[in-house]
């Protein structure tokens, strides 16, 4: 064992021959986790250790056992794998354990955000000068999305939340749709403004917050935050943004835009009528860990006024340097890994076509499915205009009985929902790596069991 040394060269060749070899066979195996693997996650119980150990040892085990008991996302059929290039830069950017809290720490760090978000406004459409911060996942996204439209409504009742704090503040009201994701409510709590604190709107038959039934409160002269969602997590249905978000800002409203994954399609021409109105908007959150296939945790919150960004996220910024990008004071964390890098690198290597082609390649795997799955008599529950698919097999009892075979079956992995009160398995193609084999693969994996189920059924019966 080298215990003086910084750079272990065997244990990082080990490290990445092992994942060389766990992504290789990834296509051979089962995409969840056989009973055995994870049985064999028993390996990992354990007397926390009173003594060192040989680092080898410890990379051996978390292969052998931890590897096989992994879900097999990364050549990505559930929601988006890890291009290539973003692990490789992953694995780079860990080398260097950058703090990417202040650009006086990690010069590099703050550069590739600055760059990252610059490519970022401009591939999805989003104004160029809004302020960008790099979090763990769309839930932190939409806080700090939320964050600065909290201080951007108080502040012009004459409120400093931030610094004040609730008690006492002019109440916000706050406008979200049936269909909003449960990570705005989540938000929401968190911020003091009230997980159920809400006026709901209702949806359309697809989950679209429906323009016409905008609450007459947004008449009102009190501050006001509208929730819009880009991308139903079921399917993929959008708001009307230009519509929902000009009658929003009419009454002085702040307009939020949670694109998880749906604002993706604002990067593919074909897709892109789907969008309209969302540039128009004060705010966004997204996933770059989704579809853009970046290792996980990767979310992106914009704000089209940088300052709110800036200010609720500033806490004391005495030590602030000034003129330079400092991720830390962007967002609620600040020491932190340096998350642009492997945005960063998938732009870099995608470049705005091969943007365009993952999305719109994804979208086309998802209208074959729903195609084939209807074709062989299988009932589609949504209009697919993206990347997801609802499909029922029959009553709730027959599509939950498919959706736990699909599981088992291992050659895909779709999970269940429930879409207007009636059970539905959930497709949703977002992973780079998936051809059309795999579609076809899949479609018929599906379709086969499907019908062994129906047999089953029918011959209980
Ligand atoms: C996935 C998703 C979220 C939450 O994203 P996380 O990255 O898991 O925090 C929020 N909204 C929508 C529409 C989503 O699809």
């Amino acid at each position: 064992m080298n215990r003086h040394s910084i750079c272990d060269a065997a244990l990082l060749e080990s490290a990445a021959r092992r994942s060389i070899r766990y992504l290789s066979g990834i296509g051979e195996r089962s995409v969840w986790p056989t009973p055995e693997a994870l049985r064999g996650l028993a390996q990992f119980d354990k007397e926390l250790p009173s003594d060192p150990a040989d680092p080898e040892a410890v990379l051996d085990l978390l292969d052998r056992a931890g590897s096989p008991a992994t879900v097999a996302n990364a050549g990505g059929f559930v929601v988006g794998g890890s291009l290539p290039v973003t692990v490789a830069a992953n694995w780079l950017a860990g080398a260097w354990d950058q703090n990417s809290v202040m650009a006086i720490c990690s010069p590099v760090a703050a550069h590739l955000e600055e760059v990252a978000a610059r490519w970022l406004l401009e591939i999805l459409g989003l104004p160029a000068q809004s302020g960008v911060g790099f979090v763990g996942c769309d839930t932190v996204a939409i806080f700090v999305a939320l964050a600065a439209a909290r201080r951007a409504l108080l502040l012009r009742e004459g409120w400093d939340p931030d610094v004040q704090g609730l008690f006492g503040a002019p109440p916000i009201t706050v406008v979200v749709s049936d269909e909003t994701h449960v990570s705005v409510h989540k938000a929401l709590g968190l911020l003091g403004l009230g997980r159920e604190r809400v006026v709901r709107v209702p949806t359309d038959s697809q989950g679209r917050m429906q323009a016409s039934a905008m609450p007459p409160v947004l008449r009102l002269k009190v501050p006001k935050l509208v929730c819009i969602q880009a991308g139903n997590v079921n399917t993929g249905s959008f708001d009307d943004a230009a519509e929902i978000g000009e009658a929003a800002h009419e009454h002085g409203a702040w307009v939020h835009v949670d694109g998880a994954f749906g604002i993706w399609a604002a990067a593919a021409p074909r897709r892109e009528r789907l969008t309209r109105g969302i540039a128009d908007a004060d705010s966004w959150s997204f996933d770059a860990h989704k579809w853009l296939n970046v290792p996980y945790d990767s979310g992106v919150v914009a704000v089209r006024e940088a300052r709110y960004l800036r200010e609720s996220m500033g806490g004391d910024a005495a030590y602030l340097q000034r003129g330079t990008r400092d991720p830390g004071f962007l967002t609620p964390g600040m020491s932190t890994r340096a998350r642009g890098v492997e945005v960063w690198a998938a732009l870099a290597a995608l470049g705005r076509s091969g943007v365009a082609d993952l999305i719109e390649r994804t979208c086309r795997h998802a209208a074959r499915l729903a195609e084939g799955l209807q074709a062989a008599g299988f009932e589609i529950l949504n209009d697919v205009v993206i990347n997801q698919v609802l499909v029922s097999f029959g009553d709730d009892i027959a599509t939950r009985a498919v959706i736990a075979a699909v599981q088992t079956d291992g050659t895909c992995w779709c999970g269940g929902t429930v879409w207007h009160g009636r059970a539905a398995m959930r497709i949703s193609v977002s992973g780079w790596a998936t051809t059309e084999e795999d579609v076809e693969r899949s479609l018929n994996a599906m379709i086969r069991i499907a019908r062994d189920c129906g047999r089953q059924t029918a011959a209980a019966d």
